[in-house]
């Protein structure tokens, strides 16, 4: 299926007016697409799965910034740390740890985002606001990464209401880091996919990852 040049165009031009980045999220998509989308002048891909990342990479272009947005195993932050632009979805000490150590050995400062728990689903996965804090602690003592935001994902639900007070909840918790490192505070505040992002935007997003809006349904 081709990639849906209009909505991207229309999309695009309502994002840049509010200042809102776009991560196309590209998961389960031929390098093809990536490709068309890339002519069309855009950047900023995400992707979920390691394998799938890693066999994409290499087949297109090199000023790609690939952003990994899925759960990630610590076992394998060795095969993206060399090129990733930066990795959302931590959500374990651990992988801090991992991904600080993988960052180094390549020479590079990483770019993090913690994942924080919104939903009331159960398998959607993150930190509270106590972890998140105690991360941040901890962040300090690695040199090689850089936190830069939060992300969450909203319940799969209808109710709007909902999600608004999910991304709200989001939304403070954010502010309330920023309230205790005004020194360095979080740029980034991740929020928003094809279904949900214009009340994302309005609790406070400005970064949205739109896959199917653009690139389609997904098998
Ligand atoms: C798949 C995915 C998206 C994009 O979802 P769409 O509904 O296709 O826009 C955004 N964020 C994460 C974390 C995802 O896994």
């Amino acid at each position: 299926m081709p990639v849906n040049v209009v909505a991207y165009h229309q999309l695009k031009k309502e994002l840049d007016e509010q200042g809102v980045s776009l991560l196309a999220v590209s998961k389960k998509k031929p390098v093809e697409d990536i490709e068309e989308l890339y002519q069309l002048g855009h950047r900023d891909f995400a992707e979920n799965y390691v394998q799938e990342l890693v066999e994409k990479q290499p087949q297109l272009p090199s000023d790609i910034r690939w952003h990994f947005i899925g759960h990630l195993q610590r076992n394998k932050v060795k095969y993206i740390a060399p090129f990733c632009a930066s990795i959302q979805g931590v959500d374990s000490p651990s992988l801090l740890q991992e991904i600080n150590k993988q960052a180094q050995k390549c020479g590079r400062i990483l770019d993090v985002m913690l994942q924080v728990h919104i939903a009331t689903e159960e398998t959607k996965f993150g930190l509270d606001q106590e972890e998140v804090l105690d991360l941040l602690q901890q962040a300090v003592h690695y040199p090689s990464i850089r936190i830069i935001g939060l992300m969450g994902m909203a319940s799969f639900t209808e109710n709007t209401e909902q999600i608004k007070a999910e991304f709200t909840a989001l939304r403070s918790i954010f502010d309330r880091c920023n309230s205790l490192r005004a020194d360095s505070p979080l740029r980034i505040l991740s929020m928003g996919m094809s279904s949900d992002y214009p009340i994302a935007i309005s609790c406070g997003s400005n970064m949205v990852r739109v896959g199917s809006l653009l690139f389609g349904a997904r098998p």
